[in-house]
């Protein structure tokens, strides 16, 4: 499996990274992508990545980064890109949920990392919360992009217009809960060749470890109930799900 969406380089595993490591291995967690969303965290996946061959780092700026100094703070990822090898462009997008203060900026940073990712031709990793609109009519202006819609929130009627711009969509923890009606539809409806899968770690833990910390190797958990609801093997799920992401970030 592949998880698709982690931050394990967070301060919560800065005590057991090496057994978490280690639990990847042995529920057939092989590879990672760290995902880098600001200066700092950008940083911490590219050393991570240097110490276990399981990681692949990425680097962009999340949209409560945004403030006043946007173009600097995207002018420090267009330098920090130059000299470390990123697998993507990412995590970055629209998010309302918590504050609006600079929804103007978030929208001019999503658009520069999306100019950025056709520029670099990589793909990038979409966070998208309450702005589901927003987040659609900026990604349609840019022809040949092709990304995820990380641990997609949406309806499944918006997953499959994001399918059409070329996009993936990852599923997380949410999708294993009990009352999560609309990731389940999402999960049983888009094509298979468009499903990833993913943590979110530390946050977003799925069932059975719903509001505690989360770890890379739970990913299994999202791979069996997608398997439940498909009525399919969890291999094939495992299997699908890996070279989607393999043919996606090119690893
Ligand atoms: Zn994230």
């Amino acid at each position: 499996m592949i998880d698709t969406h982690s931050h394990l380089f967070s301060e919560e595993f800065e005590l057991d990274i090496d057994s978490c490591v280690e639990r990847c291995k042995e529920n057939n967690v092989n590879k990672i992508i760290l995902v880098g969303f600001s200066d700092i965290t950008n940083i911490k996946a590219q050393e991570l990545a240097k110490k276990y061959d399981i990681f692949y780092p990425t680097a962009g700026i999340h949209p409560e980064e945004a403030n006043n100094d946007y173009l600097a703070k995207f002018n420090g990822l267009k330098e920090f890109i130059k000299n470390n090898k990123v697998y993507a462009i990412g995590e970055c997008g629209l998010d309302y949920y918590w504050d609006i203060t600079y929804k103007e900026e978030q929208k001019k940073l999503l658009r520069l990392q999306c100019e950025l990712a056709l520029e670099l031709d990589l793909p990038i990793i979409i966070h998208m919360r309450d702005a589901t609109k927003d987040t659609y009519d900026i990604l349609k202006d840019y022809k040949g992009l092709r990304g995820v819609m990380h641990c997609y929130s949406g309806s499944y009627e918006m997953a499959k217009e994001f399918i059409k711009l070329g996009f993936y969509i990852s599923l997380g923890g949410p999708v294993t809960f009990k009352n999560a009606k609309e990731p389940k539809l999402v999960a049983k409806g888009i094509p298979l060749d468009r499903l990833l899968i993913e943590t979110d770690c530390p946050f977003l833990a799925p069932t059975p470890f719903r509001g505690k910390r989360n770890e890379s190797s739970y990913v299994k958990y999202v791979c069996e109930e997608i398997a439940k609801i498909r009525e399919m093997s969890v291999s094939d799920i495992e299997r699908i799900t890996e070279e989607n992401a393999k043919n996606l970030f090119k690893i």
